[in-house]
């Protein structure tokens, strides 16, 4: 949900992390488990090209499967894997796989344009000296092409160690692999702060596209970032697409890709293999 804050500052919900308890110690022991026992899985959700529905990526999105608690959401747990550094290991895992799985996914068809997929990296393994030799080497394991592989980092990525991380975008864009900022807007970086930036795409945060066709203020965000996006030669998605009503305005809009609800939940390997390469909605 969004609210305009003070002048203008969009908040959109994020997981918050506060002192530790005892609920977070065993939290934190459990996730080394988790990695061991194979407890995380790689869920997929496609994303559509917005004039055609063919599905041209997935981004893979954590789950665990908890033997006692059940299914905990990424945003219980990324947050505090974050705090403890464990986030690392758990990127590594979910970045290898990830590649794996599209390498399967594009060879069980063959005549289909090949997907690519695109990996959430949180902003502390982003930040971290041998992280693109860390994706070289995943590559060159899995067999994915660079140009496959797209990295979504948050705008908060960007805000600090300025130097560091264009280092980074640099290499990575020297490498082939692309790079996308989630959550758009909800951070405090403006467009022409990302001109500087070596980045292929913006995904708009689910809170603007809820209330594109209600809020004004709401579709005058989506339309200035499309455009902005646009004359700076970057390629926008709208993340959370529920609606039919929601698609139409988007794609009038002029956005690329679309992702949500209304096309796809993100599900399993085997069932994101199975969707056509086109979605009807
Ligand atoms: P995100 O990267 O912004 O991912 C989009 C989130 O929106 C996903 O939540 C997805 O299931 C949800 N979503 C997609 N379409 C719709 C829709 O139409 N309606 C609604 N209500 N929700 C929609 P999910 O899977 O719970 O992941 C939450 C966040 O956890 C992600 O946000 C990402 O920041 C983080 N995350 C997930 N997997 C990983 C991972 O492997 N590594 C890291 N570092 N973070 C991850
Ligand atoms: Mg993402
Ligand atoms: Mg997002
Ligand atoms: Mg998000």
């Amino acid at each position: 949900e969004a609210k305009l804050q003070g002048r203008n500052i969009w908040q959109c919900y994020t997981g918050q992390i506060s002192a530790p308890t005892l609920e977070h110690i065993s939290l934190r022991r459990e996730m080394f488990e988790a990695i061991e026992e194979q407890q995380f899985v790689v869920y997929y959700q496609p994303l559509v090209d917005a004039r055609t529905g063919e599905v041209r990526s997935l981004e893979a999105l954590i789950r665990w499967h908890h033997p006692e608690r059940g299914m905990v959401p990424p945003n219980d747990f990324i947050p505090l894997a974050e705090h403890t550094g464990q986030i690392i290991s758990i990127d590594q895992w979910v970045l290898r796989q990830a590649c794996l799985d599209t390498v399967a996914m594009n060879a069980s068809r063959p005549h289909a344009q090949s997907v690519a997929v695109a990996v959430n990296i949180s902003p502390i393994h982003f930040r971290r000296a041998g992280f693109v030799n860390e994706v070289q080497q995943v590559l060159a394991e899995s067999g994915l092409a660079p140009y496959l592989l797209e990295l979504e980092v948050t705008e908060g990525v960007l805000m600090s160690g300025a130097d560091t991380v264009i280092k980074q975008l640099d290499a990575l864009r020297h490498y082939g692999v692309r790079v996308a900022i989630d959550d758009f807007g909800t951070g405090f970086s403006s467009l022409s702060y990302l001109r500087q930036l070596p980045i292929n795409k913006v995904k708009l945060d689910r809170c603007f596209i809820e209330g594109i066709d209600h809020q004004r203020d709401s579709a005058a965000i989506v339309q200035g970032v499309i455009t902005m996006a646009h004359n700076l030669g970057l390629q926008v998605v709208a993340e959370g697409v529920e609606a039919h009503a929601e698609w139409e305005d988007l794609t009038r809009r002029g956005c690329d890709f679309l992702q949500g609800y209304l096309f796809s939940r993100p599900v399993p390997l085997i069932d994101v293999m199975a969707l056509p390469n086109r979605l009807p909605v």
